[in-house]
């Protein structure tokens, strides 16, 4: 039933049903949370041989480094070749580095406004203040950190073949434009696949700031629930279209092995590396080579991986499909929701009525349902149309995401029934 269609007086005798179902589902005293984008106990269980490697004997790289003792800055050659492929960032380009991707990024952005980047007239804020360009909805984590390091954040729309290159390249005109954030792959929250096209403009487009970077933020590369996706080499492509510089590669293997205790990954050109990697060498002696020897070991190569990573997908997919399932189902055809059936990657996002994803989140939290914050795909928490809601089914299991499905749909039904008879 298309509600938008629906005459006032049939809308208050919905309104009057929902809301008796909202009172039953209160009633029901749940505890159910569609808000963490990390690993289920499952998945994790899958990367235990790590917690008995590199084993008592196993502390002596292919190199015949030793990973007890410090040194080796640019981390593991055999663990960067075997993500190499995956990363799409040559061996000798690529950096494995701490625990967390997001420290990585964090570390380039504070260089960058501390030091400057290679090719930069100066750091960052002596120039006046900088943008940069987020497509939303997008990353909360990513806009976190321009706002704690005072970085104008400019949103640009995403579209289904990623951020709207026409607007992309009107912006990077401006002087102060300084980077884009990019989750080319399975993006968060979308599930968006940048097309090769966007790949190309992003590499080849010409822009006002000499030092611009894109921050290629590739957390979901071989992350797959459905068929995988290929995606366009934007290093490779940005070395053609001769800008070398241009781009910073992250990634780690946070979803792939242990959210806590993984491998992260920085690749680009070699003067962005030995920029990197001369900062680092101020702070640090060495990563931990014991842990980037495990991994090395438990994944040896891409199709070790690829093997990998098929098992975490027979865990999420049955929650990715139930998602669809439950919402077509509710609001297949009532006109007031669209959503993502996204082919990887960690999230699904759900698009209510404009003026409805506060209220949504308001009424499932009120029935025990946890929710992800509205706003908060958006920089500053805003989303300027509050329809936005991203849902994380990953962690709770099968059950508890249809439970918690089955009832938000309830909730986007009645916070759209609310707001058509205002
Ligand atoms: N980038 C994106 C797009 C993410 O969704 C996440 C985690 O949810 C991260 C980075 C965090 O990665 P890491 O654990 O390597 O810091």
């Amino acid at each position: 039933m298309d509600l938008t269609t629906l005459a006032h007086t049939e809308l208050s005798t919905r309104l009057a049903v929902l809301h008796d179902e909202h009172g039953r589902l209160k009633d029901r005293g749940l505890s159910l949370n569609l808000t963490r984008g990390k690993p289920a106990a499952e998945q994790l269980e899958l990367s235990r041989p790590l917690l008995s490697l590199p084993g008592p004997d196993g502390h002596t790289a292919q190199d015949g480094t030793d990973g007890r003792n410090y040194g080796g800055l640019q981390g593991l050659p055999e663990l960067r070749a075997a993500f190499s492929g995956p990363l799409q960032v040559p061996v000798d380009q690529l950096v494995a580095f701490g625990n967390s991707s997001l420290e990585l990024m964090y570390e380039c952005v504070v260089d960058a406004v501390l030091f400057g980047l290679p090719g930069a007239p100066a750091p960052w804020p002596r120039e006046g203040r900088t943008a940069m360009l987020c497509p939303v909805p997008g990353y909360d984590r990513h806009f976190a950190l321009c706002e704690k390091l005072g970085i104008d954040m400019i949103p640009v729309p995403m579209t289904a073949d990623g951020p709207d290159m026409d607007e992309v390249e009107r912006l990077v005109a401006e002087e102060r434009v300084k980077g884009i954030w990019c989750v080319p792959k399975y993006s968060n929250p979308t599930g968006v696949c940048y097309a090769p096209e966007t790949v190309r403009r992003l590499a080849a487009m010409e822009t006002a700031a000499p030092d611009f970077r894109v921050f290629w933020d590739n957390a979901y590369a071989v992350h797959h629930v459905g068929e995988g996706a290929p995606l366009a080499d934007v290093l490779s492509l940005s070395a053609e279209h001769g800008h070398p510089d241009r781009v910073f590669v992250f990634g780690s293997t946070s979803k792939i092995t242990m959210a806590g205790s993984g491998v992260a990954f920085f690749g680009s050109s070699p003067a962005n590396v030995s920029w990197l990697l001369g900062h680092f060498s101020k702070r640090t002696i060495g990563p931990d080579k014991i842990n980037q020897l495990r991994h090395a070991r438990f994944l040896p190569d891409a199709a070790a991986v690829r093997a990998h990573m098929e098992r975490h997908a027979e865990l999420l997919r049955p929650k990715f499909e139930l998602i669809d399932a439950v919402l077509e189902k509710r609001l297949g055809d009532a006109g007031v929701a669209s959503w993502t059936r996204p082919q990887g990657g960690y999230f699904v996002s759900l698009d209510v009525l404009d003026g409805c994803a506060a209220r949504v989140v308001e009424l499932a939290g009120d029935a025990g349902i946890a929710l992800t914050p509205a706003g908060a795909t958006f920089p500053h928490g805003k989303d300027p149309r509050d329809r936005n809601i991203r849902l994380a089914p990953s962690y709770p299991g099968l059950a508890e995401v249809g439970d918690a499905v089955e009832g938000l749909a309830l909730c986007v039904e009645l916070a759209a029934v609310e707001r058509l008879l205002e």
